[in-house]
């Protein structure tokens, strides 16, 4: 059984101290923010607006996905920073600074600065005040036990369950304790619609979007005797659907699920020659590793990082790797 997360009643409070502490406060998350990253900035986002309506926070993050723009708060979400620098920069589901992107700059400059995250390869140089578990499902989960819980309303409440439902894959990960379905028990009795946000945010397919599962699936290449699958999507494919990055969320997890795959990778082109991949494992094989030797980072059995070159090289050297893996790992049993 694992055992639940806990935070320190000092930790909670030199959160809150911090946030008292300021006056004008950045709110920031990785780019391509998923459903964690968006429910944790738009989560303390209002609950700073429910316990601290003083504060001057403002939200920095990319454009957040169509699928998420019910969300109160989504419109608030801004790509140009003020001028002067903030008291407080809170880095939230991110594991390093080069994660933030073009929000790099306005971290450097924050006079203090905030991590809440759980991803493995999270720098343990990064940010001042750190609260950082791996064990953690999501980072919602984090915020949820820093937050007093009368403070957390209906909005934040809504945020959180994003997060935390997204990051679970769904309460199936091997993430999904029971202190995670408490926690989104207690959500759901804050208002929260599961069906609604479930639906709204992670089942519901444009028809292009079906369309570029469809062929990804189609095009998809076992390797390894079926231990690895993995899918390409080129830049020339993606104009002719017209679609972007966040068009192709659930590709990954449905080549995962193919029976007798470890190790899923779909990779789809940024930009002419430049790559993100994505990597999803059944137990086995631990991405994290293989993505950090790649520049990137994410979970033990969910990660990401971007790649230059040819595409074919590319998916040979992760081949090999998880290959290498999967060795190491039946010589163990
Ligand atoms: P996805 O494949 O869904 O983009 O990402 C899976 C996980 O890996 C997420 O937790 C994400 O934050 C992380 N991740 C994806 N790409 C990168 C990357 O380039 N660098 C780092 N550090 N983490 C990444
Ligand atoms: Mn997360």
């Amino acid at each position: 059984m694992t055992s639940p997360i806990t935070v320190t009643t000092q930790e909670v409070q030199s959160f809150h101290q911090a946030i008292r502490d300021a006056e004008t406060i950045a709110i920031s998350g990785h780019t391509n923010p998923d459903g964690d990253c968006v429910g944790s900035c738009l989560a303390l986002y209002a609950y700073i607006k429910n316990r601290y309506p003083d504060k001057k926070a403002e939200i920095l993050l990319e454009p957040v996905g169509e699928r998420f723009r019910f969300l109160k708060y989504a419109d608030r979400v801004t790509q140009t920073p003020g001028e002067e620098p903030y008291d407080l920069f809170f880095c939230l589901d991110c594991s390093d600074s080069g994660r933030l992107a073009r929000f790099g700059e306005t971290f450097e400059k924050a006079r203090h600065t905030v991590c809440v995250d759980h991803h493995v390869s999270n720098q343990d140089t990064f940010g001042e005040y750190r609260f950082v578990n791996a064990e953690a499902a999501a980072t919602c989960q984090m915020l949820y036990l820093l937050f007093e819980e009368p403070h957390i309303d209906f909005e934040c409440a809504q945020a959180l369950y994003l997060g935390i439902s997204h990051d679970t894959g769904i309460f199936k990960h091997s993430n999904t304790t029971r202190q995670v379905m408490e926690i989104a028990g207690a959500l759901i009795e804050k208002g929260v619609r599961p069906e609604f946000i479930i639906d709204e945010t992670f089942y519901k397919k444009t028809y292009i979007q079906n369309q570029i599962l469809g062929r990804a699936l189609m095009e998809s290449i076992l390797l390894l005797d079926g231990s690895i699958i993995f899918s390409v999507i080129k830049k020339k494919d993606m104009e002719i659907y017209g679609v972007d990055g966040s068009d192709m969320d659930g590709i990954i997890d449905q080549l995962r699920v193919t029976e007798g795959v470890e190790c899923a990778l779909f990779l789809y082109e940024k930009e002419e020659g430049l790559f993100k991949v994505s990597m999803r494992s059944n137990g086995r094989v631990n991405v994290s590793e293989i993505a950090q030797t790649f520049g990137g980072g994410g979970h033990i059995k969910a990660a990401g990082c971007t790649v230059a070159g040819d595409v074919r090289d590319t998916i040979n050297n992760i081949a090999y790797m998880v290959e290498y893996q999967l060795k190491q790992d039946s010589e163990n049993d």
